[in-house]
């Protein structure tokens, strides 16, 4: 019947658009309205003082349609189709937004750590716009910090120094991320002014698996603490990884284990007031 044909035409229609929401151009064209619709929101992840269980910071994590799509796939669409600028500049409203938010709230306020794509790090401008928000008090120094990949100085290595510098003499701190990823960890981590290094999370994820992750991990917390960085052990998703790099050295740790990423609310309301999540009651062990 005509019934029956419609029907099937809907459904060839819909798997067709379904196929074609698929692809990289429909992203781009979704994400671009979504960063001026209030699509996009942040997710924060505590980072702690393994010893103490104490929120040093946080990181903010983006996330855009509730999480459908993760920033591992729309961060590279934004760096491609040029979107990447105006997704900084909305996570950095963001977090000065939320930090008021918590301070008008009488709320402790910790550092928020951003994530910039070396895309954008390396634009001319963007040192500024930060110099900008902390002039207009929309952010403050000693409650940013800034996440880098070491592709940042693939290109431009004095350039990209000159940049961390430059944010460092205002009191940000930078820290590089995904340590031990790339290739040209060792020849540029001596000449990169930072304060601290994210061990990947590969490394911890894999070192259960493998005695060559946890031999890397095992330098890297070595390394960064013969140069005086602050080492964060990133995806700690068991008590044993956790027990693993402290007892290689680490202080600092990031993962599931100790708590997901939560919407701001959930952080304010769990986190801020008290401050401490390991060994807390709160705080589930795994068995
Ligand atoms: P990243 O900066 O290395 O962030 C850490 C990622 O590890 C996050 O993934 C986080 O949810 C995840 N993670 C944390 N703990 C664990 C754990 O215990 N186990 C596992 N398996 N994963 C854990 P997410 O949120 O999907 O972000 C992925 C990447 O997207 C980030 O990696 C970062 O490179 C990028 N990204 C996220 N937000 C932003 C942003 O605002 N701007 C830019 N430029 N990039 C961002
Ligand atoms: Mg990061
Ligand atoms: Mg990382
Ligand atoms: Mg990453």
């Amino acid at each position: 019947s005509a019934k029956a044909s419609g029907r099937n035409e809907y459904r060839f229609y819909t798997d067709d658009l379904a196929s074609y929401s698929k692809t990289q151009s429909h992203l781009e064209y979704e994400l671009k309205r979504a960063i001026g619709a209030g699509g996009l929101s942040l997710a924060y992840q505590p980072i702690v003082d393994i010893d103490t269980g104490k929120i040093l910071c946080a990181e903010a994590l983006i996330r855009w349609d509730e999480g459908t799509v993760g920033p591992d796939i729309f961060v590279p669409i934004a760096e491609m189709s040029g979107l990447v600028g105006r997704m900084t500049e909305w996570v950095l409203d963001e977090v000065g937004r939320e930090q008021h938010f918590w301070r008008q709230h009488g709320l402790p306020l910790i550092p928020i750590s951003v994530n910039v794509s070396p895309v954008q790090f390396k634009l001319r401008g963007f040192i500024e716009d930060i110099e900008r928000r902390l002039r207009d008090q929309k952010l403050f120094a000693n409650l940013l910090q800034i996440e880098l990949t070491e592709t940042v100085v693939m290109e431009n290595a004095e350039h990209a120094i000159r940049s961390i510098k430059r944010l460092r003499e205002h009191g940000i701190k930078v820290a590089l991320d995904d340590f031990g990823k790339g290739y040209s960890s060792l020849s540029y981590l001596s000449r990169l002014p930072i304060d601290k290094i994210k061990i990947d999370k590969e490394f911890i994820l894999g070192f259960s698996a493998s005695n060559s992750s946890r031999a890397i991990t095992d330098a890297i917390i070595a390394l960064g603490t013969a140069l005086q960085l602050e080492v964060v052990a990133e995806g700690i998703e068991t008590l044993e990884m956790l027990m693993y790099v402290r007892q290689q050295g680490c202080r600092q740790a990031q993962g599931f284990y100790i708590c997901k990423p939560v919407n701001g609310e959930l952080f304010a309301k769990n986190f801020l007031e008290g401050l401490v999540l390991l060994g807390q009651p709160g705080h589930k062990k795994k068995t």
